[in-house]
Parts: C-alpha cells; structure tokens; sequence
C-alpha cells in the first residue's frame, strides 16, 4: 500500500503533523524510534495547558490520540533510509529492510545534543544542567546558577540568565569577553570565573575547578551542538542552513524543504527548539503537506 504521507520522527512535530493529515481522513505512516531529545528530564515546562507534566506523558497522549484515526498506521523503529522515486518516496525501516512507498514526506527527526566533554556533566544532563532557561529556569527557584561558555555566543546565556539567579559565568577557556562585553556582564550582575572546571559532583551541579574550588550550584547552563538526530535528511538531499549550534534543514514559510514533495518541521527544522513550538511546526507541515496532494509541490 502506498501511505499519502510518511512521516518520520513521531514525537511532539511529527504527532503533531499527522494529527491535521489524519483530520484530512488521509492515510498517513509514522515510524518512530523512540529517542525524544528531552527524554533525560522528568517534566517539560512552557507548553500551554501542558506545563509541568511529564515529557514522556504529553507524547503518549498525543500518540494515543492520534491512533484513534483509522487512516493512521504506527511503526517503531528507525528509518535508516528515504530516496525520492516515482510519485513518491521509498523509505526502508530497520533491521528487517522493511520497504514503505509515501507520496509525500514529512521529516521530523528531532536534534541529537553533543555535550562538553566534562567529567559529571553527561549523568546530569536534564536532572541540573540544561540549555533552555525558558524550560528549567524558574525550578531553580532564584537560586545559584552557572553558564559554562564554550564558544562566544555563550554570552547570550550569562546575559539574559541573571532573571532567573544569581549568575556566574565559567569561561572554561574558552571564551574571553572583550571590556564591552565585560561591562555589559557587569551591569547584569553577572560574575566572571576564568578559571577551567575539572568537573561535576553532588547532588545538583556543584563544579569542582582545577585549581582546586569547589562552586556549588542549583544548576548549570551551557550551549550544546547540535545535528539532526538522523542522516536522513542528508541521504535525501536536502540543504541545511547553518543555525546557532549546528545546521538545520533548510524550509520554507510552510515546511517545504528543497527536495520536492519532502517537508521538515520541529528542531530538526528551525534555529531553536521547544515543544510549543515543534507543535506550531508540525502542524503547519502536515497542512502543507496535505494541500500539496491536491494543489501540487
Ligand atoms: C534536557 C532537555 C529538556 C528539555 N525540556 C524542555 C521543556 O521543558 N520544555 C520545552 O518546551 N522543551 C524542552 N526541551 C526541548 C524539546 O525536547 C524539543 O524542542 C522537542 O523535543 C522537539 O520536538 P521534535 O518532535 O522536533 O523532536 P524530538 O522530540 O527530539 O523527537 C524526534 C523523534 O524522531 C525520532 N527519529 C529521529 N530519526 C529517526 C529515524 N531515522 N527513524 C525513526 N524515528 C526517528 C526520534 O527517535 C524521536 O522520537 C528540552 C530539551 C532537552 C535536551
């Protein structure tokens, strides 16, 4: 059977873009592999009527309810590859080779996060250390936070984190403010560590430093890199764009990317991520995908 629409990644974008296809009464596949990005932290905070309610929670519902619709058929496991063929795509699943035709394609792979590579930091990712202050910010109740630089762009975080903590930015070497940048720091009350951390320990993210400080923490802050969680998007060839902390698939105003008939939406798509807005995303690629059946594109 062919599906009208394929879609890859079933977490928040990828549910999100088969509910409207599903709504369309259109026959729509998810294969998913299971490994949402936030799965290491316990509840998702920010999410309209959803806010403290557990990640894995919020995606189980959604499944749920999408599968409710009789048009809509679940796999899981990994595509490990989609080609563009006559009418439509190929997609193989798996270890079994599985083959699925789709007419159209919606990648919603999600990003992998590459962490710094200190001692202690990996196990508390999620549970302490976090990227997004708008998500994990306000729990640590103004308590004491950290930003561990690892690039210049790091200065964005010990900027705006001061709203939810006193704020101590580690330079870890790698990163030196220049006197503006320093001044700018200073008004935001924003104190400056140049020393390099050795690594994590205790129950929260206390930073134990080469020169033998121990910093004790509420929670730390760092900018991780980014890629797509799968080459997918690659194999197919779809072009990237580079963002902030690794590249995105390149989209249009309505999720198209440059390969015909393939759309994109959630972080594996877009600069910067979240729930709410994978949600946005996903919804908005799986209307166009379903319009581009009849109308074309
Ligand atoms: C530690 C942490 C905490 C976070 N907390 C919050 C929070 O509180 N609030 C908030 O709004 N945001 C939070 N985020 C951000 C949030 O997790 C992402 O923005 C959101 O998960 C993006 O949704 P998505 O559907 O695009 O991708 P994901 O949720 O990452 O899902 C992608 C899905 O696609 C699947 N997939 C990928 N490749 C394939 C393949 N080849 N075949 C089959 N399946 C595939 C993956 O296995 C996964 O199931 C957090 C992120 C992290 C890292």
């Amino acid at each position: 059977m062919t599906h009208d629409v394929i879609i890859i990644g079933g977490s928040y974008a990828g549910l999100a873009a088969g509910l409207q296809l599903a709504r369309a009464r259109r026959r729509v596949l998810v294969i998913n592999a299971g490994m949402r990005r936030n799965r290491f932290a316990g509840a998702s905070h920010g999410f309209l009527t959803q806010d403290g309610t557990p990640a894995a929670e919020i995606t189980a519902k959604g499944r749920a309810q999408l599968l409710a619709y009789d048009t809509v058929e679940w796999l899981s496991g990994e595509a490990t590859r989609a080609e563009a063929v006559e009418g439509g795509f190929r997609v193989t699943v798996g270890d079994t080779c599985e083959k699925r035709a789709g007419r159209r394609l919606v990648l919603a792979l999600g990003v992998k996060d590459h962490l710094p590579g200190i001692p202690g930091l990996e196990e508390r990712w999620g549970r302490s250390v976090f990227h997004c202050p708008y998500c994990h910010g306000y729990e640590l109740d103004r308590g004491r936070i950290g930003v561990l630089a690892t690039s210049p762009k790091s200065i964005h975080h010990a900027m705006i984190l001061p709203d939810w903590g006193q704020t101590t930015f580690f330079l870890n070497g790698a990163f030196s403010p220049d006197p503006e940048q320093t001044e700018q720091l200073r008004r935001r009350g924003v104190v400056l560590d140049d020393g390099v951390i050795d690594r994590l320990d205790g129950d929260g993210a206390t930073i134990v430093m080469r020169d033998g400080r121990v910093v004790p923490l509420d929670g730390l802050f760092t900018l991780t890199r980014t890629s797509t969680a799968s080459p997918i998007a690659e194999q197919l060839g779809c072009a990237f764009d580079e963002g902030p902390t690794g590249a995105v698939i390149r989209t249009d105003a309505i999720k198209a990317t440059t390969v015909p008939g393939a759309f994109a939406c959630g972080d594996a798509a877009r600069m910067a991520g979240s729930v709410t807005l994978a949600v946005g995303d996903g919804a908005l690629a799986g209307m166009a995908a379903h319009q581009s059946l009849i109308f074309g594109g």
